[in-house]
């Protein structure tokens, strides 16, 4: 691992704070040229507050096992995982590129020290750099440089095939999608959510409905103060908070407008909003992005948490209501050999027949579930560089654990239940029947 280049070739001072999502942090190279870190991002994974010092001293007491010059510390976990799983799902060209790199405890506490005031107040109350890490994540920088980017989490782009359905779920889950319907859930527990917005138009590949896909992402955007994570919006690598001033939109407006145009501070929210829309549609519309991430989606997620529960059941009586209860978590090993099985041509074309009830299929439906779970919560960035054309880059495909199902298990029946009695919204899959 002699090659892993070190952090600190560089100042802290060189790397400007990003943005920061529940486990890790962001931050974009703005220091003087470097063959290793020009147009990188870098990012530190996150330590809850209270824990930190509990888990600073363990990892004192641990350091004896990585050896003297502490390298050995694996790579991280995103790392590891996009290079054996989502590297053979996604086309390369669609995906950052990562790579890690070496870190030390002085280094990290001068970034944390500079950066700490510049993040949201309710993070820092949380959580901030793990600074017991030895290893971090570069990746492609794919919001900072000249132009501006848009991040979207576009969520769950289908609607559930009915053979593996439950007969009282049957007729909601396949008439409104799963996003609208925790949308509904969300909005009456007070929580703001992208309330409108359906997946289903984003992935459809009608002018139209993409369209008011957008519209409803920006209007959210704008109401919320860009604090719902569907739409983040960056100019030459700073995150935009916009106000229904559309003063506050200068920043992009100032990209979206030829220069002969009227000044922006005379442009209306609506019209900025329709040049937003207009140069991300032809984007959206021309790529097959979207469309391999629903069929991901769709294809690994084909029995619903619906019949994979009832598999379950089947199979662990004793633990019927508690999914994955007890199962290890899967190896770099195990995931290999799950999508050597996936990719196989015609080996578990289960669409509708039903899954035979033996332990292989048990632990395989258990793993397509998870990294079905990666591919419904990842981010596209969309990214408009002058004189260039657009580019869309799935991001934030992480792992997810095995202990996560019984949760998922249980907000699905929450979802379900909050719905009932709701006039419903009636969601269309352009690609049902595609697959
Ligand atoms: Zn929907």
């Amino acid at each position: 691992m002699t090659d892993t280049p070190h952090l600190a070739d560089t100042s802290p001072q060189h790397w400007k704070y990003i943005s920061e999502g529940g486990s890790s942090i962001v931050f974009s190279y703005s220091g003087p040229p470097h063959p290793a870190f020009n147009g990188i991002a870098l990012r530190l994974r996150k330590a809850p507050v209270p824990e930190l010092r509990r888990h600073e001293d363990t990892e004192q007491h641990q350091q004896p096992q990585f050896g003297e010059g502490e390298e050995h510390e694996p790579d991280d976990p995103t790392i590891v995982f996009q290079h054996a799983v989502i590297e053979r799902l996604v086309p390369r060209q669609f995906l950052p590129r990562l790579d890690a790199v070496r870190v030390d405890r002085v280094w990290l506490q001068e970034l944390s020290d500079q950066i700490e005031a510049q993040r949201p107040a309710q993070r820092r109350m949380k959580d901030r750099i793990d600074r017991g890490r030895r290893k971090a994540v570069l990746a492609t920088d794919l919001v900072g440089g000249s132009g501006w980017a848009v991040e979207i989490k576009p969520k769950w782009g289908f609607l559930p095939a009915p053979a593996h359905l439950s007969e009282e779920t049957r007729e909601i889950k396949t008439r409104t999608c799963r996003f609208c319907m925790h949308a509904h859930l969300k909005s009456a527990q007070g929580e703001s959510v992208a309330l409108g917005y359906c997946p289903l138009d984003l992935f459809s590949r009608d002018r139209q409905r993409v369209t008011r896909a957008l519209c409803t992402l920006w209007d959210v955007w704008i109401a919320s103060g860009a604090t719902v994570n569907n739409l983040r919006v960056f100019v030459e690598g700073q995150k935009l908070t916009p106000t229904a001033d559309p003063i506050s939109l200068a920043p992009l407006a100032a990209h979206l407008f030829p220069p002969e145009d009227p000044p922006v501070r005379t442009q209306t929210l609506d019209a900025i909003r329709d040049a937003f829309t207009s140069a991300l549609l032809p984007l959206l519309l021309d790529t097959p992005v979207l469309q391999t991430l629903s069929t991901l989606q769709r294809t690994l997620d084909s029995l619903d948490v619906d019949g994979l529960s009832a598999l379950w059941a089947r199979l662990r009586p004793e633990h019927a209501t508690k999914l994955g209860k007890g199962e290890p978590e899967p190896t770099i090993g195990d995931w290999t050999r799950f999508v050597d099985t996936y990719l196989a041509p015609h080996a578990r074309d289960g669409d509708t027949a039903s899954p035979e009830e033996t332990e292989d299929e048990l632990r395989y439906r258990l793993l397509a579930y998870l990294l079905s779970a990666s591919f419904k919560d990842c981010s596209l960035i969309l990214r408009m560089r002058p004189g260039q054309a657009g580019t869309i880059t799935m991001i934030d495909l992480d792992v997810k654990g095995i202990d996560r199902l019984v949760k998922w298990a249980k907000l699905d029946r929450e979802i379900i239940d909050a719905y009932r009695g709701v006039a419903p919204r009636n969601c269309v899959d352009s690609w049902a029947s595609s697959v």
